[in-house]
């Protein structure tokens, strides 16, 4: 089975209610292309108010999750709060947490968990910063972040994980990956996956591209190989993101 296409809409910390609901409005309304699973991720105080008014067909996502059940956690949210509002999503392990609130690879690795624990999917975050692609570390980066949630994760749980590699030098910089640096290391992820779990993980899981993501790129790099759909940041807030969904067809 081919692996379904998969566009999600991080709307960060944008929006306030009436430009949220114009947005959801303009998907709703949208000829999207029925092969391609969407999934927006509002700031959290919209949540419900996004679950509410999204149509069904559209999955909303959390933009982050804590990683224990409850207790005395104050500004944090369980993966049952968002499980008791309809959210069926959460992102984990965006670089913008990992590198201004220091979430470490083994924090974002018990969210993972905690999150299909109790039910959710998962979008995972994973990408190197520019010091890090010029000194040549990219792949380790990556499979250094991958691999500290391989430890906890079963092989049937990565079918919950949609991976989405997000070059930090490319997010909201308008400096997009080359179609063939995104292959490159989307085809490194998948080998890494056959290796460290299993060959049927590599084929199945989809790997996404994030980073100045448009209609005026996402028709090129939706053609490579393993590049399975974008996480869009700035550009999902606009009408052409729509563009984007449709980017296949
Ligand atoms: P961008 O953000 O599309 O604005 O570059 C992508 C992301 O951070 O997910």
């Amino acid at each position: 089975m081919p692996r379904q296409f998969f566009v999600g809409g991080n709307f960060k910390m944008n929006g306030v209610a009436d430009s949220i609901k114009s947005i959801v409005s303009n998907i709703n309304k949208a000829q999207r292309d029925p092969s391609t699973q969407v999934v927006i991720a509002p700031p959290a105080i919209y949540l419900t108010l996004t679950r509410e008014l999204a149509d069904p067909s559209v999955g909303v996502a959390a933009q982050n999750v804590f990683d224990r059940p409850n207790g005395a956690f104050t500004g944090e949210l369980s993966v049952e709060q968002l499980k008791d509002a309809k959210i069926d999503w959460t992102i984990v392990g965006h670089s913008e947490r990992r590198v201004l609130l220091r979430e470490d690879d083994d924090f974002v690795a018990r969210k993972t968990k905690a999150a299909i624990d109790g039910g959710l999917s998962v979008i995972l975050c994973i990408g190197e910063s520019l010091e890090e692609r010029e000194a040549n570390k990219t792949i380790d980066v990556v499979t250094r972040q991958l691999g500290a949630v391989a430890k906890l994760l079963n092989e049937q749980e990565w079918s919950k994980v949609v991976i989405a590699y997000e070059p930090i030098w490319a997010i909201g910089t308008g400096k997009v990956a080359t179609t063939a640096q995104a292959q490159e290391v989307h085809a490194a992820i998948r080998k890494w996956l056959g290796e460290t779990i299993s060959p049927a993980v590599a084929e199945n899981t989809r790997i996404i591209y994030g980073g100045s993501v448009s209609d005026g790129n996402c028709r090129e790099l939706s053609k490579e190989k393993d590049v399975d759909g974008f996480l869009v940041g700035g550009a999902s807030l606009k009408p052409a993101f729509v563009d984007i969904i449709n980017s296949r067809l």
